[in-house]
Parts: structure tokens; sequence; C-alpha cells
């Protein structure tokens, strides 16, 4: 699988296909088609998620270093289009303190 093939599976915030195959995501840890082990991957994006998350909140809390931190760590593990907004804008808020 190419590495677009990979992010593709991945674009978004959460696991939508087989990084492997293409089947459909059902949200089982074995893709229900090729047998895929994707215990891993799903992993990433839940970290990644909550690292969005808690950017978010580090950002109303006014604690932009963190928020940056946070962003360029969910961005690492799974670059999606919130979570490149999300480092912009606290990279933004770091960079004006
Ligand atoms: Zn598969």
């Amino acid at each position: 699988m190419s590495a677009k093939g990979f992010l593709k599976c991945m674009d978004s915030n959460k696991l939508h296909c087989c990084p492997v195959c293409k089947a459909k995501f059902r949200g089982t840890r074995k893709c229900s088609r090729c047998g895929a082990d994707l215990s891993a991957i799903m992993r990433l994006c839940t970290i990644a998620k909550q690292n969005r998350e808690n950017c978010r909140t580090a950002i109303l809390s006014n604690d932009f270093e963190k928020a940056y931190d946070l962003a360029q760590k969910a961005q690492g593990m799974h670059n999606t289009n919130p979570g490149k907004k999300l480092l912009i804008l606290s990279s933004w808020l770091n960079s004006i303190l």
C-alpha cells in the first residue's frame, strides 16, 4: 500500500476504511475482508483525537504553548484538516505571546 492510499483511509477524524484493502471500516479491530489487525491504527486515531480535544481546552485556558505542543503531537499521529487548522491557530497564538 502506498503512503497516499494509507492516508486516504485516515483523512477524516477517524478511520473510515481498511488501509490494506480499502474495505469499509466497520468499527472492529480486525478487517472483515482481509483480516488486517487495525487496533494500532485505531489507537493512534483515538490518541490524536484526544490530543486535539486537549489542545482546544488549552487554547480556552490561554495555555498556547501547551496547545501548540498538543496540536503538533496530534498531527504527527494522524494528519487531519481540523488538526492542521488547530496547529496553525495554536502556532499563531503561541508566537504572539
Ligand atoms: Zn482490509
